[in-house]
C-alpha cells in the first residue's frame, strides 16, 4: 500500500476527477450537519477532505473520533468545490477530497497548547518542539535556513573555497568567551576544549597549501546567552591565501547577495558601504551602526572647556543628539533611566518648543553661544548630551538613538544597509583587569605600519580587522591575520603573555608559522543570525530547531543533567558541592 499518491498543498483544478490518498496531520475538523470537514496538513500544505455519512458511512464514524494532530490517511476523488465554497486564500481552495476511505494512521495526546495560538509561552514552546515545529512560522524558518545554507556552498564551491572538516576536540581557540571543557576518558585529568572557532585551523589549512577553504563550522562558547547567542552556533568560516582585505569582502558579498537571490528576493546594492571604526564610533557611538536611519552624534567637548556647567567642563568627552521632536518630561525621564542602564550618570537635555523657546533645569548654566551651537534647525526639538569618558557617552547615546530610532519610527524598514567597519583598534583595555587584550582575537593582523607601536603605544595601533553588519547586526567578523612569528610573539607579549606562556599555549601556531606561512585572512559569519535577519526574526531561537533557553538548558531532553558517580569516577572528576 502506498501511504499517499500526492501531497495535500499539491491538489489543484486539474486534478479534479482523480482517486488518490492522502496522509498527514489532522489540522482542523468542523462537524457541519452530517457532513465532516477535516483539514489535512503535510509538509508541502493543507487540503480539505470532505467525509460525507451517506457516501461513505464507515469513514463517517472515523472521522468523528479524529482529533487536532491525529496523523490521518484519506482516499477519495478530487472534486472542484461549489463557487460559494471556493477558499481563495489557500494554493488548494479551490478543490477537496470527496473521502471514501479514512483511517487514523496515529493519535495524539491532548495537545500542551493550540497551533493557531500566537503567543505560547516559549518554555512550552521548547518543551513540546516537535509540535511548535510542525506550526507553520517554524516551518518556514527552517526551510528558509536550509535554502540559504545551500545557497552558500554552493557559492563557495563555485568560487573554489575547498570544504575542510576540523575538529571539536581540541585546545582552546580563544574568541573571547569561555572554553566548553570535554573529559577525556583514556587520560584522566586531561580535557579538550570545543572550538570557540575553527580559527587556528583554518590559518594553518594555509599553510598547508589549501588557498581557499570554508566550512559552515559548528562553534561552543561558554557565555550568557541572549537574542543572538547560543551556546553552540554554525559559522560560514573562511579562509584565503595572498589575499587583500577586498578579495575577503568580495566573497562575503557575493554570499550575502547569493542568499538572497535564492530566497527571490532583490539582493542588495554591491559593494556595501565602508567606515572605519573611528567613524562608526564618532558618527553612531557604536561599531555595529544601524544605518536606516540618520540621528547621527555630534561633538561638543571642545566647545564646553570652559563651561560653568561642570558636568560637562570636567568630562572628557561632551557628545550630543539632535532629537526632531519635542520630547516630553515622561520621555525624557525614560530616556534617563535607559542611559544609566548602560553605564551613564544622566542624560542631561535642551528641549527647543515651536516658538524656539529652550526649556531645560541647564540651560542657565550653559553660555549662549553652547546653546546656539547646538540649537536644531527646525524647532520643536530635543537635544540630549551625554558627558563622560569618550567609550562610555559613546555607549550611551548609542543606545538612546537605537531606542529613539525604533521608538520615534525613525527606521526605514524597507531599507537594508550592509556595512563594513574596519581599522579597529588592535587591542582594548580589559574591564576587569585594565590590562590590553585583544579586541577581535589575538591572530589578527597589525595594520601594516603600526608595528613599531606594540612596544611604545599600544592603544594606539590599529588592526586588519573588518567587521560585516546588517542594519545594526553584527554579523560576522574576520582580518588579515599575523603570518610572522615574530609579530605575533609581540603581539602576545603586549597582553601580558610572556613568551613561555606563548610557547606553552601556542607553541604549534608560533611553529606553524616559521614554516612558510603565506599572508592569509578570512571572516566567520554567523549563520543563525544571518538565517534569523532573513526571515525577519528578532531572536535567533526562532531559526534553531532544538535551541537552549536563556538559562542554558534544553527543556526537550532535559539536558543538562547530571551524570552518575560511577561514570564520573572513571573520567577522574569530582563534583563538588554547590552553594544553595
Ligand atoms: N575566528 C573569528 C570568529 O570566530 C573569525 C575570523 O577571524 O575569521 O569570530
Amino acid at each position: 500500500m502506498k501511504w499517499r499518491d500526492r501531497k495535500a498543498g499539491e491538489l489543484r483544478k486539474e486534478h479534479v476527477g482523480e482517486r488518490l490518498a492522502l496522509a498527514g496531520w489532522a489540522a482542523r475538523r468542523r462537524d457541519h450537519g452530517g457532513l465532516v470537514f477535516i483539514d489535512l496538513r503535510d509538509e508541502s500544505g493543507l487540503a480539505q477532505l470532505v467525509i460525507n455519512p451517506e457516501r461513505a458511512p464507515e469513514a463517517a464514524k472515523v472521522a468523528h473520533e479524529v482529533r487536532n494532530e491525529f496523523v490521518i490517511r484519506a482516499e477519495g476523488e478530487v472534486a472542484a468545490r461549489a463557487p460559494e465554497a471556493v477558499n481563495p486564500s489557500l494554493p488548494t481552495g479551490e478543490v477537496e477530497l470527496q473521502v471514501d476511505e479514512l483511517e487514523i494512521v496515529s493519535r495524539s495526546e491532548p495537545l500542551p497548547f493550540q497551533f493557531d495560538e500566537e503567543h505560547v509561552d516559549e518554555g512550552l514552546r521548547l518543551r513540546y518542539r516537535y509540535l511548535d515545529l510542525r506550526r507553520a512560522r517554524m516551518q518556514r524558518n527552517l526551510r528558509l535556513s536550509a535554502k540559504v545554507v545551500a545557497a552558500i556552498r554552493r557559492y563557495m564551491d563555485e568560487h573554489g573555497f575547498v570544504d575542510v572538516w576540523t575538529p571539536n576536540f581540541t585546545r582552546a581557540t580563544p574568541e573571547g568567551a569561555r572554553d566548553f571543557l570535554v573529559p577525556v576518558r583514556l587520560q584522566p585529568g586531561r580535557f579538550f576544549a570545543l572550538p570557540q572557532s575553527p580559527q587556528l585551523f583554518k590559518q594553518t589549512l594555509m599553510v598547508a597549501g589549501l588557498g581557499r577553504y570554508y566550512q559552515i563550522a559548528v562553534c561552543f562558547r561558554d557565555e550568557d546567552l541572549r537574542a543572538d547567542r547560543q551556546f553552540e552556533f554554525r559559522q560560514l568560516d573562511l579562509e584565503l591565501s595572498f589575499p587583500t582585505r577586498e578579495d575577503v569582502w568580495e566573497t562575503l558579498e557575493g554570499v550575502v547577495c547569493a542568499s538572497f537571490e535564492a530566497l527571490g528576493r532583490e539582493p542588495p546594492a554591491r559593494p556595501f558601504q565602508r567606515l572605519a571604526w573611528h567613524e562608526a564610533m564618532a558618527r553612531y557611538g557604536n561599531d555595529k551602526p544601524d544605518l536606516r536611519f540618520g540621528l547621527e552624534l555630534h561633538d561638543l567637548t571642545a566647545e564646553t572647556r570652559g563651561s560653568e556647567f561642570k558636568v560637562f567642563s570636567q568630562a572628557s568627552s561632551v557628545q550630543y543628539l539632535a532629537v526632531p521632536q519635542e520630547l516630553s518630561r515622561a520621555e525624557l525621564a525614560s530616556l534617563e533611566e535607559l542611559a544609566k542602564e548602560w553605564g551613564g550618570k544622566g542624560l542631561a537635555y535642551l528641549v527647543f518648543d515651536e516658538e524656539g523657546e529652550v526649556r531645560s533645569p541647564i540651560a542657565k548654566f550653559l553660555a549662549g553661544e553652547v546653546i546656539e551651537a547646538v540649537r536644531p534647525e527646525q524647532p520643536a526639538a530635543t537635544v540630549l548630551f551625554a558627558a563622560d569618558e569618550p567609550l562610555l557617552v559613546a555607549r550611551v547615546l548609542s543606545a538612546v538613538r537605537n531606542h529613539l530610532g525604533r521608538e520615534l519610527g525613525l527606521i526605514d524598514e524597507t531599507r537594508d544597509e550592509f556595512l563594513w567597519v574596519s581599522d579597529f583598534p588592535l587591542f582594548e583595555r580589559d574591564e576587569e583587569t585594565g590590562s590590553w587584550t585583544f579586541s577581535h582575537h589575538p591572530f589578527t593582523g597589525v595594520r601594516p605600519g603600526d608595528e613599531d607601536l606594540l612596544e611604545t603605544e599600544p592603544g594606539s595601533a590599529l588592526s586588519q580587522a573588518y567587521d560585516l553588519v546588517w542594519n545594526g547586526w553584527e554579523l560576522g567578523s574576520g582580518s588579515i591575520r599575523i603570518h610572522d612569528a615574530e609579530i605575533q610573539r609581540r603581539v602576545f607579549r603586549v597582553m601580558g603573555i610572556s613568551d613561555e606562556e606563548a610557547e606553552e599555549r601556542f607553541g604549534f601556531l608560533l611553529e606553524v608559522l616559521r614554516m612558510g606561512a603565506p599572508p592569509h585572512g578570512g571572516f566567520a559569519m554567523g549563520v543563525e543570525r544571518f538565517v534569523a535577519l532573513l526571515a525577519g526574526e528578532l531572536n535567533i531561537r526562532e531559526v534553531v530547531a532544538f535551541p537552549k533557553t536563556a538559562s542554558g538548558s534544553e527543556p526537550m531532553t532535559g539536558a543538562p543533567t547530571p551524570i552518575p558517580e560511577e561514570i564520573l569516577r572513571e573520567l577522574g572528576i569530582e563534583v563538588l558541592p554547590q552553594p544553595e
